[in-house]
């Protein structure tokens, strides 16, 4: 019997375990034209360091008068505020939050400022994942002291998960995932309904995974991180190379002569593999809502001779206008970011 509680205790401390070992997400930035200038600053006299599309949506960084700070794909950039629209998704308010609670910061160089308005000065700048003490709240500002230093920073910018939960414990912490988008160069893979190429998706997804994977501690690398052509053997022996832990080939589907097929079909070659992409394939699933194509075995060259637990995944088909568009919305990258990433960090608390 006590043996039973014990494992049982561990169960339960593995399931807390993967349950806030998810990515934190604050408020969400919703492009609302095309072709938006992304810029180094807030004004119109910064470099333009990218564009944005409509549709597209990005994790709010700061919130300033005209001009609203994003992270596009790891990097700080700016947009203006009349193209954009401010989503709230399970946004934690300060009712949240009671005095003498503790929060921690989820982004990098989160501004502290004497005042709870972004027009207060900055006094501090404070690294993701700092334990911070609620000393008050204020209209969607927390009051707090850092490094001696008191002042405010926007309760968006904070969680009640410790840094603990929602990153040193993770499991995926110094693991070697090799993700592998799908084609690249003159191989372009697949042709969309509206002529998209698979190319650029897979490299699209590889790289929002990437970035997922990396805030809770993995150590990535990408078998192309451009549109270069990379044949099947190098994206194999690259991964035994490195002796990684995972190994994701990225591919979308397309069957041109059945335009409705849709869904995410996850493939194995070595039959130990097999666990490994079940619980992938499961997670996806359940993030996506996907149709389930199944978990099959696949005779693909950059699975057979590959060395390292090693999945290919079609997440979906362009062939299908619905799939096409969705696939280029990121909210559905993200959606399939979470749903590898909890496969990855189920699979590995047994492997
Ligand atoms: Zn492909």
């Amino acid at each position: 019997m006590y043996q039973l509680l014990k494992r049982l205790s561990i169960f339960f401390l593995f399931i807390i375990m993967i349950s806030h070992s998810t990515i934190t997400y604050a408020e969400e930035v919703i492009i609302q034209v095309n072709n938006l200038n992304l810029r180094s600053g807030p004004g119109l006299t910064y470099d333009v360091i990218g564009q944005v599309n409509q549709g597209e949506d990005y994790p709010l960084i700061e919130n300033q008068k005209q001009w609203v700070q994003i992270n596009y794909k790891g990097n700080n950039a700016w947009v203006a505020m009349k193209y954009v629209k401010i989503n709230k998704p399970d946004q934690k308010t300060t009712d949240d939050y009671k005095n003498t609670d503790n929060v921690s910061t989820i982004y990098d160089n989160t501004n502290l400022r004497n005042l709870p308005s972004t027009e207060g000065k900055i006094v501090g700048i404070i690294p993701k994942g700092t334990k911070l003490l609620v000393e008050d709240t204020t209209n969607n500002w927390v009051k707090t002291k850092w490094e001696g230093i008191k002042g405010y920073v926007p309760v968006g910018l904070v969680t009640d998960m410790l840094p603990s939960q929602f990153e040193t414990h993770s499991n995926l912490k110094g693991k070697v995932i090799v993700l592998d988008a799908g084609h690249g160069g003159r191989d372009v893979g697949a042709t969309g309904a509206s002529n998209t190429h698979e190319k650029d998706h897979t490299i699209q997804t590889a790289l929002n995974i990437k970035y997922d994977l990396e805030q809770l501690g993995a150590i990535v690398h990408l078998t192309r991180s451009n549109d270069k052509f990379i044949s099947l053997t190098a994206r194999a022996i690259y991964a035994n190379h490195l002796q990684a832990d995972a190994f994701l080939s990225i591919h979308y589907n397309s069957t041109p002569q059945h335009p409705n097929a849709n869904g995410i079909s996850t493939y194995y070659y070595d039959k130990k593999d097999q666990l490994f992409a079940k619980s992938i394939h499961e997670e996806l699933l359940k993030t996506t809502n996907s149709k389930n194509r199944s978990v099959q075995f696949g005779d693909f060259q950059v699975l057979r001779t590959n060395h390292t637990p090693a999945l290919l995944l079609e997440l979906g088909f362009i062939s299908n206008t619905t799939e096409e568009l969705q696939i280029q919305r990121n909210t559905y990258q993200k959606k399939i970011s979470r749903g590898i990433i909890a496969g990855m960090q189920k699979y590995f608390l047994t492997n």
